[in-house]
């Protein structure tokens, strides 16, 4: 006992009374860009994809770490989006539809960026994007560049196994129009009257001429978007009902009030099919850049399917006697983009009793881990208590149970990867059948019977 004590005191565990503060304090900095993308890398939120073969140029997988993150925030928007509310229903469509969509729905003809190239080291670059639209950013040169010649960004590919014009299809560069050509059917299938709308979540593909800053912007994404269905005269009102619902969605979830942001469209910014648009904005490390745009998409898009298609995508309203196109709020919000915001918004360094502490103060809901579950030693009886309680609480909640290294080492590496509760199962526990539960914010210790131990959790974070 005496040894495993002095075990536990080493490494920083300390058996607790009720409870038990560490003093904090905290260096306010915001990380720098390389900080985050080392610490999601090193933790494995994040892989390049192709890593074995030198990977392939801003292509990412999400290791176990990240696409719990990722999961999680997908299934917040939806909870938020779809569970909650009584007035938005799901969908699931496909990301190749027939090309007949993309032409209708302005993609075909419109879907373009700028592109200039460097005569002088043949970089390829955004030029609405370029801080000085005279000097190329790779190389310096000035005065290189060719003219700006539209480039569309859909992906193509051809359906079946020989290549022709007659089979050509583009991979899907938002959700948003497979929720327009289903419009009717869910209508009708869920017996839905205005205003009412549909959500979707997936991956979009656009072929950005400048992808970059890590995941912010990539050629394959994820994306989470509504479609609202309204009478033009309430659509003004329930613009402003999503936009401010969107806002408080990203604060909701625990985003730094201070970091976060709305800016409104100027006219010359809106895209072809909006008369109003709103974009919530992050202060990332580069400079305030975009998480998500809330725009009026007015009717375009209904009565473009509708006059492409040749079918009848109006609504009727009967009490009215009146048939007519429904107008359309759109939150439409990266996933991927939004995952990577949470993460540099969460992350915190601190020193605590003269150490350095890397801390994710991720909202439990995010967070990939709930609970770490500790045994300070790997004697059989203690790794026996620790599988039992382990067992106990992973049917409700994320686990990760952790044997190597010593406790401190334990702590600081969930600190780092956000985990809200350090369940600890020490010496005394084989006496007195409780446990040590850290909490990775404040750093209390309290003691809790392992009987109790599920409530208490649940209290904390949810049900899990
Ligand atoms: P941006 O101005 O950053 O190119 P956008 O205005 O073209 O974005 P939308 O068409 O409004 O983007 O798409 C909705 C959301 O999808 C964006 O707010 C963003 O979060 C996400 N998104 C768009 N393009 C990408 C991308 N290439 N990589 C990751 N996320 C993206």
């Amino acid at each position: 006992m005496a040894g495993a004590a002095g075990y536990g005191a080493r490494a920083g565990y300390h058996r607790p009374g009720p409870r038990t503060h560490f003093r904090l304090r905290f260096l306010m900095a915001a990380p720098s860009f390389e900080t985050i993308v080392n610490l999601a890398r090193k933790r494995g939120f994040v892989f390049r994809a192709s890593e074995i073969y030198g990977g392939l140029r801003s292509a990412y997988d999400y290791g176990p770490l990240g696409v719990a993150l990722l999961r999680n925030v997908k299934s917040a928007w939806w909870r938020s989006m779809v569970q909650l509310r009584d007035d938005v229903v799901g969908l699931d469509s496909a990301i190749i539809q027939a090309p007949q969509v993309w032409e209708a729905s302005g993609h075909v003809g419109q879907f373009n960026d700028p592109l200039v190239e460097c005569g002088n080291c043949h970089a390829r670059h955004r030029f609405d994007r370029l801080e000085d639209p005279d000097r190329c950013p790779t190389c310096g040169a000035r005065g290189t560049f060719t003219d700006a010649r539209d480039f569309n960004l859909m992906f193509r590919t051809h359906m079946g196994p020989v290549a022709s014009d007659s089979n050509l299809v583009y991979l899907r560069p938002e959700t948003a129009q497979g929720i327009f050509t289903n419009f009717e059917n869910v209508r009708r299938v869920a017996r839905l009257k205005l205003p009412f709308g549909i959500a979707q979540l997936g991956k979009s593909f656009r072929n950005e001429i400048t992808p970059g800053q890590f995941v912010f912007r990539t050629r394959e994404f994820e994306q989470m978007e509504m479609e609202f269905f309204t009478h033009r005269d309430d659509a003004d009102d329930w613009y402003r009902y999503w936009v401010e619902e969107r806002y408080q969605w990203y604060l909701d979830l625990g985003m730094n009030p201070d970091n976060i942001k709305l800016r409104s469209h100027t006219e010359d910014e809106l895209a072809h099919y909006a008369v109003a648009t709103q974009d919530v904005e992050y202060r990332f490390p580069w400079g305030w850049d975009e998480l998500e745009g809330i725009a009026n998409r007015t009717d375009f898009d209904l009565r473009q399917h509708s006059q492409a298609s040749g079918k009848d995508l109006r609504y009727f309203d009967q009490a009215a006697g009146e048939r007519f196109f429904p107008y359309v709020i759109e939150p439409a919000a990266g996933a991927t983009r939004a995952a990577f915001a949470f993460l540099i918004d969460a992350y915190h360094q601190e020193t605590v009793r003269d150490a350095p502490r890397t801390v994710l103060r991720l909202d439990s809901r995010l967070a990939p881990i709930k609970v770490a579950v500790l045994p300070l030693s790997k004697k059989p009886d203690l790794v026996e208590v620790t599988d039992r309680v382990a067992e106990a609480l992973r049917p409700r909640w994320d686990i990760e149970v952790d044997v190597t290294q010593a406790i401190g080492r334990r702590y600081r590496r969930q600190d780092e990867i956000g985990t809200p509760y350090c369940v600890t199962v020490d010496f005394d526990t084989l006496d007195d059948g409780a446990v040590t539960v850290r909490d990775r914010d404040t750093m209390a210790q309290d003691r809790i019977g392992i009987g109790q131990l599920c409530d208490y959790l649940g209290e904390r974070l949810g049900a899990g």
